[in-house]
């Protein structure tokens, strides 16, 4: 199937306040933004017509901006209507949302005061379908040369742009040594996270999540927890060794793309889809097509 391009499809995308023409919503090449890393995202799904967990993402996209240095121009309830105009407009019920801001062209240097804070909201159709081989499977990861940096270093809490230049590199990396995805060691060397998605492990019956210290406290994370949890099941959030890696029965991981990903195997070392991770991807497919999410959101 030929892939078509994400700057040449038909439908809408939100741009600056208004609906735009997807071809027509282009930045200057001479953009800070694409200079300097000046940008912020946010990664959101929408579930038969309803976005999950809408605020907490649109929250957390005016808060990735502020630690990055800018106020995105527009309050959290307009961002809200511009996404359920832009879906509408899309004809989009099962589908991606990609929101954006970055700095625009005002000044070109390190210093960029008054660029003007540009903003756009993209959708497509994405329909929630995990591929069987992988629920039964799990995908392979490998471990990845560069580690997740301490938050002295960068604003590790903020999704920026910037801070995935090492998740490209690393995904990169594994894929081309057959791999799926790369398994991202923090810092001090505990295990963090993947390229795009929290880390998950199941020792002997309990969960246990790295601390969210120096990377994204993802949305999909805190809502497994709190799942886990309402179902019994102890979650430990702490410090883990890649030692205890073969002591781990079960792993997964989770995101907003992922939702819940199980992994078969590391580096050799494999791991089944046991009782808990099939349990919690049950409970949370559940929960994105509920009310519930609705009201938690
Ligand atoms: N970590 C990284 C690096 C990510 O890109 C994502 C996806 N946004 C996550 C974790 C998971 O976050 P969420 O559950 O909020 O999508």
């Amino acid at each position: 199937m030929a892939i078509i391009p994400f700057d040449d499809r038909d439908g809408f995308i939100w741009m600056n306040g208004a609906l735009v023409p997807w071809r027509e919503a282009k930045l200057h090449v001479l953009s800070h933004g694409l200079h300097y890393g000046s940008s912020v995202f946010e990664g959101e799904r929408c579930y038969a017509g309803r976005i999950f967990k809408d605020r907490e993402h649109t929250e957390r996209f005016h808060a990735s901006a502020e630690l990055v240095g800018f106020t995105i121009p527009y309050s959290v309830d307009a961002i809200i209507k511009a996404k359920a105009e832009l879906l509408k407009a899309n004809n989009i019920t099962d589908g991606y949302l990609r929101p954006v801001a970055w700095r625009g062209s005002e000044m070109m240097a390190i210093s960029a005061q008054n660029n003007k804070i540009h903003v756009a909201i993209a959708a497509w159709e994405w329909p929630t379908m995990y591929k069987s081989d992988i629920k039964e499977k799990g995908i392979r990861l490998t471990m990845a040369k560069y580690k997740r940096p301490s938050p002295e270093t960068e604003p590790t809490a903020s999704k920026a742009a910037g801070l995935y230049m090492i998740c490209t590199i690393s995904k990169h990396a594994a894929e081309k040594a057959g791999f799926d995805d790369a398994l991202m060691l923090d810092y001090r060397g505990f295990l963090a996270e993947a390229t795009g998605a929290n880390l998950f492990l199941v020792i002997r019956g309990e969960l246990h999540t790295p601390t969210a210290d120096c990377f994204l406290n993802g949305i999909t994370r805190q809502t497994v927890i709190e799942r886990a949890k309402a179902l019994g099941i102890t979650v430990h959030e702490r410090h883990i060794k890649p030692e205890e890696l073969a002591l781990t029965q079960e792993i997964f991981l989770t995101g907003t793309a992922a939702e819940l990903t199980p992994v078969g195997e590391i580096d050799g070392q494999k791991f089944t889809v046991g009782p808990i991770t099939k349990q919690l991807m049950g409970d949370y497919s559940q929960l994105v097509r509920s009310h519930a999410s609705e009201k938690a959101a």
